[in-house]
């Protein structure tokens, strides 16, 4: 991990993770950050509660995973750290659990401390990579070092592919998606969400244009396609559904979201 002093912030131009951690009330964004993300709430209201859900199933589906008895948590465009973060919900069901936090943002990897807090019995690690080159990420010896490829992975792609563009990658979101699900061990689970213009295709449009015009070109996906990325593995009920829609606990279901507001779509499914 390179020494948090060699980083570069690029504190004048306005960064996804630092927008997202606006959304969500966070502390760790600049004026650049706040200008874009507020012209993207401007162009799509919903957008506060689109991140809170989204961080909520984040949660919901971590617990859930290492309820069903996943150990190996690996989590990439991780984001800035909230809490509790990944590790956290999960080591408090299993304390042994390891996980590995990946991010291509010089400020998560600034961050990265907070979120190397492992259980003692357990393990956490940070590795920076970029999603857009899945086997240099693959081959990063923060990841290597801390998972066992042999033994079944809980692999979570949240809120990340939608600024992965068919056209800004070779085989586009979904090559990237296969690459990583064939490194994956039977047994392993893949979760994702991703924004989708089905409830809202008009201000998704502005979002995305609001996104492009910060400098952060994005994709929002139909069903069909972030249905696609699961291909070959089996979908966990209730399926690919919008985020407030996956096993909501009472407490989710009180939020009362509309498809239009969450904006999203979550799923997950295993490896035969
Ligand atoms: N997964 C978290 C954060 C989502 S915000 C959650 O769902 O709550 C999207 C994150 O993806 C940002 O932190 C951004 O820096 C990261 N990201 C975007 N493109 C990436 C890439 N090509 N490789 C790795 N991370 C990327």
């Amino acid at each position: 991990m390179a020494d948090d002093s060699t980083v570069d912030l690029k504190l004048d131009q306005a960064h996804s993770a630092r927008m997202y951690d606006y959304y969500l009330g966070g502390t760790t964004n600049f004026p650049a950050d706040r200008e874009a993300a507020g012209k993207a709430l401007a162009a799509f209201p919903s957008l506060l509660a689109t991140a809170r859900i989204n961080r909520r199933f984040m949660r919901r589906a971590t617990r859930f995973l290492a309820q069903q008895g996943m150990t190996q948590f690996f989590d990439i465009g991780t984001g800035i750290p909230t809490s509790p973060n990944l590790h956290e919900v999960a080591q408090e069901v299993t304390p042994s659990a390891r996980v590995v936090y990946t991010d291509n943002d010089p400020i998560v990897l600034a961050h990265a401390r907070a979120l190397l807090h492992s259980h003692a019995d357990g393990h956490t690690a940070y590795a920076h990579a970029d999603a857009t080159n899945p086997a240099e990420l693959l081959a990063t010896p923060e990841i290597s070092g801390t998972l066992d490829f042999t033994r079944p992975i809980a692999l979570s792609l949240n809120a990340l592919l939608h600024f992965i563009t068919d056209d800004g990658v070779e085989g586009g979101a979904l090559g990237v998606v296969e690459h990583l699900k064939a490194a994956l061990p039977k047994g392993s689970t893949l979760t994702i969400t991703h924004v989708t213009p089905d409830f809202d295709p008009e201000g998704i449009a502005r979002l995305t244009g609001a996104y492009r015009a910060a400098g952060t070109p994005g994709q929002a996906r139909a069903l069909a396609d972030i249905t696609r990325l699961f291909d070959g593995w089996d979908l966990l009920d209730p399926g690919v559904v919008p985020t407030q829609r996956w096993r909501p606990t009472l407490e989710d279901q009180a939020e009362n979201v509309t498809d239009a507001e969450a904006a999203c779509y979550a799923g997950i499914a295993r490896k035969p």
